[in-house]
């Protein structure tokens, strides 16, 4: 866990910088600072993927223990989904190569 770091300038994009990349689905993340492509490794985005089904287990779990109702677990579901994307940035680590999927 740490900063999210260019490869190719190795400057530390700012945890905006990096939340905000962690919203875009595409793999490929342009450094803000060289421009260059750069690549979630393959062991980030496993961990990025373990994260969200680590978020949706909890959210399941919660929701059922407090039989929350469906207006509470929306709401609920949206303060899941937000911590999930703050975190995410946590788990990236930048390559610039693509790896193969798995
Ligand atoms: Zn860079």
């Amino acid at each position: 866990m740490g900063v999210v770091i260019c490869k190719k300038c190795g400057d530390a994009w700012t945890f905006r910088q990096a939340f905000v990349s962690g919203l875009m689905l595409q793999r490929k993340k342009i450094c803000p600072q060289c421009r260059a492509r750069q690549y979630p490794t393959r062991k980030s985005r496993h961990r990025s993927s373990m994260l969200s089904f680590a978020a949706f287990l909890v959210f399941l779990i919660i929701v059922e223990t407090f039989q929350m109702r469906l207006a509470y677990s929306l709401v609920f579901a949206g303060f899941v989904l937000l911590v999930t994307a703050v975190v995410n940035p946590l788990v990236i680590q930048l390559s610039n190569e693509e790896e193969s999927h798995w």
